[in-house]
């Protein structure tokens, strides 16, 4: 089962990319969570992503392109994977392309994520992640137990960077130019299906699960 999940930032791919993957047991890739790893370790790469990370922009097509290349081929990946947030422009829908055809692998749907702004605002000017295991939370949509602290490992819930209002409305503006073009690009495959991103989390993962049931029909 190969499953991109295409929307705005702040959509709820990460959300329900989560726990898809635990309940269809494959992988769950997020381009987002390798570059913030690049960057905590202090990578060469990692130096290269950070500013364009922190001003909203998408770092180089070259540099998403290797490391997704590079994970996809990783063991736990071949009976399949949940990608999220690659791709996000037309040369790496392109390589992205290349890559399957390469390894003779079958993309199977694109879940498109539909949400407004102002909705991807709300979102994102609320979200808290765990710094020990990367749990990702809302303040008042999907709070912890205990404020500030994670569920799952007790860890201390922080802010991104790139999760203020100035950055965010230029991460949508991005969105917008550069990946929402993507959307034709699969439909005209005949892979996508459009989920409304704005109901609540179990709604959503439900109407996911169906979706999936059809698209692994016989
Ligand atoms: P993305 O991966 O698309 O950037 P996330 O999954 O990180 O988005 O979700 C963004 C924020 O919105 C998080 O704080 C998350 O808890 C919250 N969230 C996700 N899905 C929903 C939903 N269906 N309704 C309300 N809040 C949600
Ligand atoms: P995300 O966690 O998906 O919101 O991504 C956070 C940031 O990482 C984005 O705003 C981009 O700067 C960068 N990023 C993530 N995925 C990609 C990608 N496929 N192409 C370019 N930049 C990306």
């Amino acid at each position: 089962m190969i499953l991109i999940f295409l929307g705005p930032p702040g959509s709820g791919k990460g959300t329900q990319a989560k726990r898809l993957s635990e309940r269809i047991r494959v992988p769950h890739i997020s381009l987002g969570d390798i570059l913030r790893e690049e960057v905590r370790l202090e990578t060469e790469l990692g130096r290269r992503a950070k500013e364009h990370m922190n001003a909203g922009r998408l770092v180089p097509d070259e540099m998403t392109i290797e490391l997704t290349r590079k994970r996809i081929r990783q063991e736990d990946c071949r009976s399949g994977f949940i990608i999220d947030g690659f791709p996000r422009s037309a040369a790496q829908a392109d390589a992205f392309d290349r890559m399957l055809e390469e390894d003779k692998l079958k993309l199977n749907r694109v879940i498109y994520f539909n949400i407004s702004e102002e909705a991807v605002v709300d979102r994102l000017s609320g979200r808290r992640s765990c710094r020990n295991c990367g749990a990702v939370y809302h303040v008042k949509f999907n709070s912890p137990k205990v404020p500030g602290k994670c569920d799952l490992c007790g860890g201390e819930l922080f802010q991104r960077p790139d999760d203020k209002e100035e950055v965010i409305r230029k991460r949508f503006e991005v969105y917008e130019k550069q990946t929402r073009p993507l959307i034709e690009h699969y439909a005209k495959k005949g892979k996508l299906v459009e989920m409304d991103a704005a109901k609540p989390i179990e709604e959503v993962f439900h109407k996911l699960l169906n979706v999936l049931a059809f698209a692994t029909a016989p």
